[in-house]
C-alpha cells in the first residue's frame, strides 16, 4: 500500500505514526526544511525563541495519548495570572486549578465575591461534563456565554477577556464557548508547560516514534490530481492513498476558498538582565489601550531558554488592525509602564508576525465523522481547522484521517 501524506506538521506526524501502527510505511512529505509546522523554535543569539508564544496543556487527551512528558523534560507554569497595570499588579492565584484559593483574594480589586463563586461553580461543573457534551453545548460566543453565566463586566475585563484574548488570538471573546469550556477545564485538570528546550522538542520527539516512515523535508507539493502528487521539483508521486494536512485549498482545485481565514499574533522577544515577575506566570494586560495583551519570562520557566544567564521576555501582541511600524518601540515603553524598567533596558531581540496562526472554525468540534475527513475514496483531511485550533485536535484529525483510510481498504470494492 503506497501511502502520501502531505505535511509534517502534528496532524501529519500523528498520521505517519498510525500508518506505521497499521503496518503502512507512509511517505511524509514537508514543504520546510524542519517537522512541527506552526510549532516552531528558532535559536538566536543564544536564546530560544518558540515562534508565537504556545503551551502544552497537560490534560489534552491527545497529548497523554502520543507524548511521553519525562522525555519532553516538560517546564511548568505556575496555575493562574497575573494583572498588570500601569502602577500595580496583583495577582489571580490559580482561579482554575484550585478554585478555593480565590476565597483568599476577596479584597482584591481583581472581581466581585460572586465572580469568585462563579469561577469555582463552573470549574466543579466543567470537572464533571465530557469534553464531547462540551463540544456539544451551544454554539454561542464566549464573551455571551461569560455573561449569561453571571460574571461582572469587572473580571471580565480584567481576567477573562485577556487571559482567552491571548489564546484564542482575537479580541473580542466571539470565540465559540466551547473552545472556551474546553480549555478552561484543561487548565483546571493539568498544567500549562513547555518543553525545558523549546516546543519544536514536541515535533522533535514525534518524529523519533516514527521507524519506517519515509521522510522528505524541503519537498513543497504543488498539486493532487486523482492518485497523483505533484512535486514543486517536477516529481510525481504516484499514491494509493494521500492525506492532506494543513490547509488544503492550494492543493484541491474542488477546496479553493472554502477554508476559514485564521487568526493572527505578534510575538515579540526582548532580553532583560532579570525578570520583573514574581513566579513563572503568564502576566496580563487588561488594558486595552495598551498593544501588549500578554507576557511571559520564558526564563523563569525554562533556564534553558537562555544560554548567556539574561531573561528572555515573551510578548503578545493580539490585533485585528495595522500594526504601527515602530511596534518594538511602542511595546518597550509599554513595558516601561508596567514594570517601571526603562523602556532602552528592554533589548530587542527578534519579532514574530504569524499571520495564520489559529484557525477561525465557526463549528468547533472535539471529533471527526469519517465523512469530514474522507473527501475521495483515496484523499483524506487532516489538520486543526477541522476541529479547533489546538494541539488536542492536531492530534486527533490526524488519527481519524487514517481509521477512515484504514476502513476504505477494509471495504469490499
Ligand atoms: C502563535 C500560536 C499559538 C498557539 N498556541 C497554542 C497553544 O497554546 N496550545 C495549543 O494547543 N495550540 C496552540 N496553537 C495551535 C497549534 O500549534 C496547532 O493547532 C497545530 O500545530 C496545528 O498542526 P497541524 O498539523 O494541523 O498544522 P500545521 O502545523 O500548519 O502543519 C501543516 C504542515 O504542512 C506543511 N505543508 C503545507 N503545505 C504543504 C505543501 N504544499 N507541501 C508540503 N508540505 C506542506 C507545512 O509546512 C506544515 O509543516 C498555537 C498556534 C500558533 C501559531
Amino acid at each position: 500500500m503506497n501511502v502520501v501524506v502531505i505535511g509534517a506538521g502534528i496532524s501529519g506526524l500523528i498520521a505517519a505514526y498510525e500508518l506505521e501502527r497499521a503496518g503502512i510505511k507512509p511517505i511524509l512529505l514537508e514543504a520546510s526544511d524542519r517537522v512541527g509546522g506552526r510549532v516552531a523554535t528558532d535559536e538566536v543569539d543564544g536564546f530560544l525563541l518558540d515562534r508565537g508564544f504556545q503551551v502544552l496543556l497537560t490534560a489534552y487527551p491527545e497529548a497523554r495519548r502520543y507524548l511521553d512528558f519525562e522525555v519532553l523534560k516538560l517546564k511548568k507554569f505556575y496555575p493562574g495570572a497575573l494583572i498588570l497595570k500601569p502602577g500595580g499588579s496583583f495577582a489571580i492565584s490559580d482561579p482554575l486549578r484550585n478554585p478555593s484559593e480565590v476565597f483568599g483574594m476577596v479584597f482584591s480589586p481583581v472581581g466581585s465575591l460572586f465572580d469568585k463563586l462563579k469561577i469555582y461553580k463552573l470549574t466543579k461543573a466543567l470537572q464533571k461534563k465530557q469534553i464531547d457534551d462540551i463540544f456539544n453545548s451551544p454554539n454561542i460566543s464566549t464573551i455571551q456565554f461569560l455573561r449569561d453565566y453571571g460574571f461582572s463586566e469587572k473580571i471580565i475585563t480584567n481576567f477573562f477577556k485577556p487571559f482567552f484574548k491571548g489564546i484564542f488570538l482575537e479580541n473580542e471573546l466571539k470565540t465559540s464557548a466551547r473552545m472556551f469550556q474546553f480549555v478552561f477545564k484543561m487548565f483546571g485538570e493539568g498544567f500549562a508547560a513547555v518543553p525545558e528546550n523549546g516546543m519544536q522538542a514536541i515535533p522533535d520527539y514525534l518524529k523519533s516514534k516514527l521507524e519506517h516512515t519515509e521522510l522528505r523535508l524541503n519537498t513543497p507539493v504543488t498539486k493532487v490530481e486523482g492518485h497523483q502528487v505533484f512535486l514543486k521539483n517536477r516529481e510525481i508521486l504516484q499514491a494509493d492513498k494521500i492525506i492532506i494536512t494543513g490547509k488544503p485549498d492550494h492543493l484541491l482545485q474542488q477546496l479553493k476558498g472554502q477554508i476559514n481565514p485564521y487568526h493572527s499574533v505578534f510575538n515579540l522577544y526582548f532580553s532583560l538582565e532579570k525578570s520583573f515577575l514574581a513566579r513563572p506566570m503568564i502576566g496580563l494586560v487588561p488594558d486595552d489601550k495598551f498593544l501588549i495583551n500578554n507576557i511571559v519570562f520564558m526564563t523563569d520557566v525554562s533556564k534553558t531558554y537562555s544560554k548567556k544567564g539574561k531573561a528572555l521576555l515573551s510578548v503578545s501582541v493580539v490585533r485585528d488592525v495595522e500594526t504601527p511600524e515602530n511596534l518594538e518601540k511602542l511595546v518597550a515603553l509599554e513595558l516601561e509602564a508596567i514594570s517601571g524598567i526603562k523602556a532602552e533596558f528592554f533589548k530587542h531581540v527578534k519579532t514574530y508576525e504569524i499571520k495564520e496562526a489559529l484557525p477561525d472554525v465557526e463549528e468547533m468540534k472535539a471529533d471527526l465523522a469519517f465523512t469530514n475527513t474522507k473527501i475521495h475514496d483515496h484523499i483524506f483531511l487532516a489538520g486543526d481547522y477541522l476541529l479547533n485550533g489546538s494541539f488536542n485536535a492536531a492530534m486527533t484529525s490526524g488519527r481519524k484521517a487514517v481509521e477512515a483510510l484504514l476502513l476504505t481498504i477494509q471495504e469490499p470494492h
